[in-house]
């Protein structure tokens, strides 16, 4: 009986190493993903008078922002200041050229390099049949890089990030404007306005797309 007593357990222990044996590989196959991971580097480009200060200051309230509005983590690098020079200007030389600026910074943009010129410069561009269209920002996603300026902006303080963020989407997530054209969404086409007072955040059909 004694014996019997000890087959049990023993029994019990090769149950169990076989069933291990058998069924603990059989569990689902993950699938790892053996692409190397980006994180993406935003590179804020001050110009011309837009101080390292300034730059830094923008750089913190937008790590914020965009820990609430994205689900991606991103880094960010300050590079020094760019002198713009005169072939960056319109015809008339009275503002600088949007599209001129982006080139001239995103040489050497590729994915996962994103440049935002910052400006208190007035620019424009090319637009509506008029040669000079004064503008806020500009996006040009093909080389990566966009421009943000704070000189139509009545509420410099409060507004430029978002300014900033608009574009930024624009180039990185290749979206366009919102599709519901919500007053409160980030992404609404401006349509000449400065108006960012009430935009403080995507809406949600756009965050449930790109957030
Ligand atoms: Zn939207
Ligand atoms: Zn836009």
């Amino acid at each position: 009986m004694k014996k019997l007593l000890w087959i049990i357990p023993i029994g019990v222990v090769c149950a169990v190493a076989y069933y291990l044996l058998e069924y603990g590989n059989k569990e689902p196959v993950q699938v790892v993903d053996s692409s190397p991971h980006y994180t993406t580097t935003i590179y804020f480009h001050p110009l011309d008078n837009f101080t390292q200060q300034e730059a830094i200051q923008l750089r913190a309230v937008i790590e914020q922002r965009f820990r609430d509005i994205f689900n991606e983590d991103f880094e960010f690098e300050i590079l020094p200041n760019k002198k713009f020079s005169i072939d960056l200007m319109n015809d008339n030389k009275t503002r600088y050229r949007a599209d001129k600026i982006i080139y001239s910074l995103s040489k050497k943009a590729v994915k996962h390099k994103i440049t935002i010129g910052l400006t208190h410069k007035d620019i424009s561009i090319p637009y509506k049949g008029k040669s000079d269209w004064g503008i806020l920002g500009l996006a040009i996603h093909k080389v990566n890089g966009c421009v943000a300026s704070t000189f139509r902006l009545k509420h410099k303080e409060r507004d430029y990030w978002k300014v900033v963020t608009h574009e930024f989407i624009h180039t990185y997530y290749r979206y366009p404007h919102c599709p519901k054209d919500s007053s409160h969404c980030i992404m609404k086409d401006a349509k000449g306005k400065a108006d960012f007072g009430n935009k403080n955040d995507l809406c949600g059909y756009c965050k449930s797309r790109i957030g």
